[in-house]
């Protein structure tokens, strides 16, 4: 919950408002489609649902939000956490290796007490 800032409607209290992922629609849904699934899947005995991923509803269908934001830029890892380190100019430590595969991760913390 800390991480997205939901655009969607529906219950406040399963979704988070303020973290640096965005999850919307998007700029662009295919509503008939969507209608149609939901509509087929409400025949055969499957409930639309606001929410499939709260954990409290499930064994129905929804219309899903986006790992994007509402003017349409895709919410990665990379474009909301890293790049604004890099653009802010004030890690001169950080660097980024194209292509390249990490095998080895290692943490040093320092106490500065
Ligand atoms: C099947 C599927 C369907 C999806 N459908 C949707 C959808 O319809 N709508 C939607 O919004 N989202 C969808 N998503 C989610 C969306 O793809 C992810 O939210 C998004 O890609 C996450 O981006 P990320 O940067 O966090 O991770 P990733 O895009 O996974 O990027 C991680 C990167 O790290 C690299 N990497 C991994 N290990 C190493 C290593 N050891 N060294 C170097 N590099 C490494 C990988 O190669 C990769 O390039 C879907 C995901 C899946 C799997």
């Amino acid at each position: 919950m800390q991480l997205e800032s939901f655009h969607g409607e529906g219950d406040e209290s399963v979704h988070g408002y303020s973290g640096p992922i965005h999850i919307s629609n998007g700029t662009f849904a295919c509503d008939i489609l969507q209608k149609e699934v939901l509509n087929a899947a409400h025949k055969v005995g499957y409930p639309t649902i606001d929410h499939l991923q709260d954990l409290k509803y499930n064994n129905g269908f929804a219309v899903c939000h986006k790992y994007i934001a509402p003017d349409g830029s895709r919410q990665d890892t990379a474009s909301r956490y890293l790049h604004p380190l890099l653009r802010s100019g004030k890690y001169p430590n950080l660097h980024v290796l194209t292509e390249t595969k990490v095998c080895c991760f290692v943490l040093i913390y320092v106490s500065m007490n």
